[in-house]
């Protein structure tokens, strides 16, 4: 079975998630949840999903990458929960592509941490404090923005927006400082 993710618009994505206790966590019900989030994520494929996502204002999410890529600094992270996380981040930043399950089709330049320190709730409802870099550090911070009603194109370095489709046409392989310079405004928007 899998769930129905929800895309940009349905107010469950623009809503602070409410913790959960270790004791819910460890219950039948949000055991029961991992499950079918891990395969609604796998299914769709992405590498990440929170409960807000699937309709459920929640402070879960999960994370796994089998990815991997030199230039997005992308490394396999094995599957793994958060819950109730506390976000932490390093001052340098990287601007990368990036896109959302509930953005269907779309991708933009986003700056992000190139380091995370994240303090959570594992699945068992055990805390765990998480060291990530590089593309993890930017999985970690794009899901618990969706625990906080926050989405990519909130971040995102607007002039970059692109379909999938588009993207893979005319920016793949690029240098993002050389397609961030090809895609900078020439004259001020038009008010
Ligand atoms: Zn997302």
């Amino acid at each position: 079975m899998l769930l129905k993710i929800v895309q940009a618009g349905d107010p469950v994505l623009r809503e602070a998630a409410r913790p959960l206790t270790p004791a819910e966590i460890a219950g039948a019900e949000i055991q029961r949840l991992i499950e079918l989030m891990r395969d609604t994520m796998h299914e769709a494929p992405g590498v990440g999903l929170a409960a807000p996502q699937v309709g459920l204002p929640l402070q879960l999410a999960v994370i796994e990458d089998v990815g991997e890529n030199d230039a997005a600094e992308r490394a396999p992270v094995p599957f793994h929960v958060i819950a109730n996380p506390r976000l932490t981040l390093g001052t340098e930043t990287i601007d990368f592509f990036e896109g959302c399950l509930s953005v269907d089709g779309f991708q933009a330049v986003v700056a992000r941490a190139r380091t995370a320190r994240v303090e959570a709730l594992d699945h068992r409802g055990t805390p765990v404090v998480i060291e990530a870099s590089g593309w993890y550090a930017r999985i970690l911070q794009h899901e618990i923005d969706h625990l906080r009603g926050t989405l990519y194109i909130d971040r995102m370095r607007s002039r970059t927006l692109s379909t999938n489709r588009n993207m893979a046409r005319h920016w793949a392989g690029h240098p993002i400082p050389e397609l961030l310079d090809r895609l900078a405004a020439r004259t001020d928007p038009p008010r």
